[in-house]
């Protein structure tokens, strides 16, 4: 007989008990219910749909967490649209212009170099930028990944099912797990 952790209080119990004599968790009822479970993923988009609207009626942090992020992401894809559009052609023409002179006058080359400072001004601001809305999306990614651990407790105990998470990234894993299952 060994001694392992309750799964549910962590209370050291014999490896044979079908009761925790700590906190009374039913290990046989756990079982079956681990057999019988279905698997959200693995279910049909309607019904997918149902337990999804069901779950929104009781806790819509989801769903809003879910907007946040895809609202995020356009901004960022906006955000590197325009940089890339604006500042590569006038990065590339200034760098064209520089080499094409052989003889440049004074004045001119002042005014390039002016024209470079502007453009390392602009390249600076956009980093910034960009880093600030990378920062932000991180916040706002652990919220909903909390969110989505919230559904699948919700999922696992008051529907009985599964959810497997393999749409999610190693990283985005590791911070879904480090979330207790009591949220
Ligand atoms: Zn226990």
């Amino acid at each position: 007989m060994a001694l392992i952790e309750c799964s549910k209080c962590g209370g050291k119990i014999s490896d044979s008990a079908k009761i925790c004599p700590h906190c009374g968790h039913n290990f046989i009822d756990e079982a079956t219910r681990k057999e019988n479970a279905k698997e959200f993923g693995k279910l049909s988009e309607s019904e997918q749909k149902a337990l999804r609207g069901e779950y929104d009626s009781l806790n819509p942090g989801l769903s809003m967490a879910e907007k946040k992020v895809k609202k995020r992401k356009k901004m960022l894809l906006v955000f590197a649209v325009i940089s890339w559009v604006l500042m590569m052609p006038a990065v590339v023409l200034l760098m064209v212009a520089q080499f094409r002179i052989d003889d440049i006058e004074r004045l001119v080359f002042a005014r390039l170099m002016l024209a470079d400072l502007f453009i390392i001004f602009l390249l600076a601001i956009d980093l910034v930028v960009y880093y600030s809305l990378r920062h932000g999306q991180k916040k706002i990614n652990k919220i909903w990944l909390r969110e989505l651990k919230r559904f699948k407790v919700w999922l696992n105990n008051d529907k009985q099912m599964t959810y497997s998470i393999f749409f999610l990234t190693d990283k985005e894993k590791e911070i879904f797990n480090s979330f207790t299952e009591d949220i």
